[in-house]
């Protein structure tokens, strides 16, 4: 059995929304192209994907829905659902190009779970804001919902959700929003200063599901270290409690401090740790069993294919050395799009992410998040949201 799993084709580039929106593919080539340059995907079988049946996307969507989805790019003009906004504009073969999204993340699923891997990671999807009847925040549908509500009719009765990318998980948890079988977690900037304007600590389930979603919001300009010191508080504990049998992160990367639509200040060497971070906690909480997905991330050139080939490093455990050089060969290729970024040449920032314990009054604007999300789950879980060494 391989250990890992990639799931990448070039078709993926369909979901194109076009103009000089900033979710832009090139985001997924360049990144798979600097991690065939570096040698990351040397020898891997890439998974194929097609795209989501009707079923399959009924899971987390309403048939309606999805026939406005289809029907768009004919109709052109009040199609509702949130489509045909800035955000989500309509384009050609939307239905089709999303809907591989979906059979992407599914393929992923669907190899952990019949046992072909422990491992996968899909760049293209991480459409955490896509809604039951609409689409919002760049997202049609939902892949993430989609697979954990396959995972749980398929042999899975505990599934851990954590989103990492700087927008509120809001899809997913309202997805399973009132289901104990599903722990939803999410660290993102405060709902107060961004986008979807959820995401607060008292979000915690509905009634029988009390706990089962967390939210820990971010005040904005939070770094590695308060970033990394909010995780530990917070995470691996619940993660130990509720031993998932599966862990299923959004590793988006708009969190980075060069990203032009928030303002959280990670580095690439953050999101590195994270994925590490997310890698040991899937060994020692989930059975070692780990589909991560994509998301956000707008620095389509300095930041997002480093920090994602990164994720697929450490999903491979092919870890790269912060300083290894970016091949010029990649650099060149970029050029050809870009011709006036001042482009990196290693796969570090050169940022520090040593930490320190919460609690400790190193920071306290974090800590105020920190207590307040402890406060509203831990007790929920049998854990003493006031016990400093935890
Ligand atoms: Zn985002």
């Amino acid at each position: 059995m391989c250990p890992s799993a990639v799931v990448w084709d070039s078709a993926l580039l369909g979901y194109d929304l076009g103009g000089d929106h900033p979710f832009n593919p090139i985001r997924l080539d360049l990144t798979i192209r600097l991690a065939n340059s570096l040698g990351v995907l040397d020898g891997i079988p890439l998974l194929v994907p097609e795209p989501a049946t009707a079923a399959e996307l009924h899971r987390a969507h309403v048939p309606e829905y999805l026939e406005a989805v289809k029907q768009a790019p004919m109709v052109g003009h009040d199609v509702g659902h949130g489509l045909g906004t800035p955000d989500n504009p309509v384009f050609s073969d939307m239905h089709e190009s999303s809907a591989l999204v979906v059979g992407s993340t599914m393929l992923a699923a669907r190899t952990i779970a019949e046992g072909g891997a422990r491992r996968a990671v899909n760049i293209a999807g991480g459409l955490h804001h896509a809604m039951r009847d609409r689409a919002s925040g760049f997202c049609v549908y939902n892949d993430c919902s989609v697979a954990i509500s396959w995972l749980l009719d398929n042999g899975f009765s505990r599934v851990a959700y954590v989103d990492t990318d700087v927008h509120h998980g809001d899809g997913v948890q309202a997805a399973f929003y009132g289901d104990p079988r599903v722990l939803t977690i999410s660290l993102h900037q405060h709902p107060f200063t961004l986008f979807p304007g959820t995401g607060y600590s008292s979000e915690i389930g509905t009634e029988g599901a009390e706990g089962s979603a967390v939210n820990i919001p971010l005040p904005p300009n939070t770094a590695d270290p308060g970033w990394l010191r909010a995780f530990h508080a917070v995470v691996p504990s619940l993660l130990g409690q509720f031993k998932p049998q599966i862990l299923v992160t959004q590793c988006g990367v708009d969190s980075h401090a060069e990203d032009p639509l928030a303002d959280l200040s990670l580095s690439v060497d953050g999101h590195r740790t994270i994925y590490r971070t997310l890698r040991g906690l899937a060994e020692s909480c989930a059975d070692g069993r780990w589909l991560a997905v994509g998301g956000g991330g707008y620095q389509l050139f300095r930041v997002v294919p480093r920090s994602w080939t990164h994720l697929i490093a450490t999903v491979l455990d092919r870890d790269l050395a912060p300083r290894t050089p970016v091949p010029s060969n990649w650099v060149r290729t970029v050029r050809d799009t870009a011709p006036r970024v001042e482009l990196p040449t290693t796969m570090t920032d050169d940022r520090d992410t040593g930490f320190s314990h919460w609690g400790d009054g190193a920071d306290d604007a974090v800590d105020i998040a920190i207590r307040e999300t402890r406060r509203a789950v831990f007790p929920l879980h049998g854990l003493d949201p006031d016990d400093p060494r935890d």
